[in-house]
Formats: structure tokens, sequence, C-alpha cells
């Protein structure tokens, strides 16, 4: 898969020409993921599966990588998640596109990032996981919906225990019921990172307690 070309708006290139981009991996000037750091990032020999772990909510999840054997992903998403680099999420959507090619999702996919906490999100000042689904709807042209909220300020699940990451996401989402798709919809729901599939399997939940049956999960890396 080629390295995707990013065209920079005007303020970009005026602050690319006094603030270089450096590849957050290799350190090379000129692109925040170099082709090379890019070409690096292995895919999952297993992508996709069908019910993980027995998770019945779950009809699917697409898992493009590993996290802990990629080396060059794994510093991408540090400074997209915790360096707040939001281009990043331009650079690593195409492994998710590249995944779903091997059983794309069904047409009239509607496309829901899991959403942050808006506390989280203002500190933030973006979600990742919609930063992710707007670049890969451009690929696969499924529409964006925010359907779900995420009404308990969590901890992060990077801190806890598998038993405390499953209490921690108890009622954590709702339903956005502003003008939400039919419930025959297909969802995608889509994450940075995966671990325990805990997150996954609350927000499938609590859209198949609201009458959604066809959910599928992609997370760039699982853990
Ligand atoms: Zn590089």
């Amino acid at each position: 898969m080629k390295t995707p070309c990013y065209k920079p708006s005007l303020t970009e290139r005026l602050a690319a020409l006094l603030f270089p981009e450096r590849c957050v991996s290799c350190r090379t000037e000129g692109m925040l993921l170099c082709p090379r750091c890019f070409r690096s990032i292995r895919p999952n020999i297993h992508p996709v599966h069908s019910n993980p772990r027995g998770i019945c909510s779950i009809t699917k999840l697409y898992t493009p990588c590993h996290y802990h054997h990629n080396p060059a992903l794994r510093k991408a998403l540090h400074h997209f998640k915790y360096r707040y680099y939001k281009k990043v999420g331009y650079y690593l959507a195409p492994l998710l596109y590249r995944t779903l090619l091997n059983d794309l999702p069904p047409p009239g996919t509607h496309i829901v990032p899991i959403p942050l906490h808006k506390k989280r999100k203002a500190f933030r000042g973006f979600n990742q996981s919609h930063v992710l689904a707007t670049h890969l709807s451009s690929y696969i042209h499924f529409p964006v919906t925010p359907l779900l909220k995420r009404v308990k300020k969590t901890t992060s699940q990077a801190t806890l225990s598998r038993k405390e990451r499953r209490s921690n996401l108890i009622d954590a989402f709702t339903l956005c019921l502003d003008n939400p798709p039919p419930r025959t919809t297909p969802l995608l729901l889509i994450d940075d990172v995966c671990t325990t599939l805990s997150t996954f399997k609350s927000a499938a939940e609590t859209l198949q307690n609201h009458g959604y049956t066809i959910i599928l999960c992609t997370a760039l890396a699982q853990a």
C-alpha cells in the first residue's frame, strides 16, 4: 500500500517552513510518518474475527496491526493520543482501510466513532477515533455518524486491570437520539487501540439495547 499523500492547507505549508515536520518514529524530516516507517508496520496475520472472545454483541472485529510488534505504530499512536498530533490520524487511517478490504462491511454501513467524554475531548482538542473515522470515510465512502455519547468520565483504560476495565465502563455510553439511522443499519465502531475489548463490548451492548444487531468493530491496533 502506498504512503498516503497529505495535501496541506496554506497555514500548514507556512508552519512547515518555520517548523519542518519530522517522522514521529525515525525523525527524518519531511512528514509525520515517513514512507519507510509506514511500510514497516506489519499487518496482523488474523485481522478479522467473528464474535471475538465469545462476545455476542460484537458481530465482527477487525484489528489491522499488533500494537507490541510495531514500534513505528506505537510511536505514531503515542503522538496521536498523548502529544496531540491530530494529523497522524491521516497517516494511520489507510491501515484500517486495508484490513476492511479483506472482508468488506455490508453496503449502507455507518461508521460510529467511540466517543470521548466532553471534558477529555476539550482537553485533547479532538476525538482521535472521530479523526480516524473521518479519514477512513474518505476511502470507504460510508458516512460517519456520531451515534454514541460518553456520559461517564471514565478512568483511562490503559491504567486499569482487566477486571477494573470492565467495571469502569458500566453505563459509560448512551445513544444520541437526534436522528439515529434505522435499527437495521450495520454499524462500524471505531477506536484507536483495543486491549480487553471492554470499550467495544460496552458500546456494542448500548447499541444492541437500542435495537441495532449488526455491530462491527475496528481498532488500529490490538494490544
Ligand atoms: Zn520514519
